[in-house]
């Protein structure tokens, strides 16, 4: 029965419905970014639309995290908090005779910032074991997920514009990561690929952060997302923009058209929405961290 909450409110009696939406609501943490994200291209967006990536910087959007996020930092955390897994592997081989430490993980996770090119990264650790340094990258995915053995384009980009920054910047020099793929349905499915540091296309990456920064309307850079067969496209901003760009493109029509029919928006719309795969986005960005 629903009592008087002593403050001279009105009674309050909680609902499921109500008591459901305050968990969505409390999924994530509050933002901490504790560094300007406009102001850099950070390693989860490395290998995102680039023309999606600049409009982020130019119109950011109000963003409070959402289930894909959460997902990702429990992972993490079951990982790299304290009495996680690499504690206990960490313990595991120090026994064995083995110089190791996991650095920079969990709790004491660090972003790394070159101001210079206005990049950054936050790794997920690092590996330190018999005089080598290993950059660490934890991704969990979805189920129906089927990686067939290769391990995602962005984020093996991820990997080498995440080492590229650390030698920039870090104290570490790492010459290999390891990409950590985790199943969420299932933590025992963990599958892990060797990226070794790539310095030329390393560079390449730097390029395209700069090239950015440094582009002053969408169109002067590609519309990858839609490119890569429009999944990408589905939540983007630009959606309606770039699909006019491409018709204009296509059907030889002036590029001041002001707008398309809604039937044919409305076509392309479905077009894309069925081409879009059942990935999960990975690409969800990590507050600034501190060790
Ligand atoms: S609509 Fe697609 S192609 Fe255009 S900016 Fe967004 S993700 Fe890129």
């Amino acid at each position: 029965m629903a009592e008087s909450s002593g403050a001279g409110l009105a009674p309050f009696t909680a609902s499921t419905d109500w008591f459901t939406a305050q968990l969505i609501a409390h999924l994530n943490p509050p933002d901490n970014w504790a560094h300007d994200r406009t102001a850099v291209v950070s390693g989860s967006e490395i290998g995102a639309c680039e023309r999606q990536v600049w409009d982020s910087k130019r119109n950011p959007q109000p963003w409070s995290g959402n289930g894909f996020t959460a997902r990702g930092h429990s992972v993490e955390g079951w990982f790299a908090d304290p009495s996680g897994v690499f504690e206990r592997l960490q313990t595991t081989l120090a026994a064995e005779g083995h110089d190791v430490w996991f650095t920079a993980t969990g709790p004491a996770q660090q972003t790394l910032i070159d101001d210079h090119n206005r990049i950054s990264v936050t790794p997920d650790g690092f590996l330190y074991l018999d005089g080598e340094t290993i950059y660490l990258e934890i991704k969990s995915i979805d189920p129906r997920v089927n990686l067939k053995g290769t391990p995602r384009a962005k984020h093996v980009a991820q990997c080498q514009y995440g080492m590229e920054i650390t030698h920039r910047v870090g104290r570490s020099k790492p010459t290999r990561a390891f990409l950590i793929y985790i199943n969420a349905s299932d933590f025992q499915a963990v599958e892990t690929f060797q990226i070794d540091r790539n310095e030329t296309m390393a560079a390449e990456l730097v390029k395209r952060a700069v090239r950015i920064h440094r582009a002053k309307k969408p169109s002067d850079l590609d519309a990858e997302g839609l490119a890569a067969g429009g999944a990408e496209c589905a939540t983007c901003r630009l959606k309606d923009y770039c699909k006019q760009e491409k018709l204009a493109q296509v059907s030889g029509l002036s590029d001041d058209a002001q707008s398309l029919p809604d039937d044919i928006l409305s076509a392309l719309d479905d077009m894309a929405q069925q081409r879009a795969s059942a990935v999960s986005s990975e690409t969800e960005p990590k507050p600034r961290k501190s060790g």
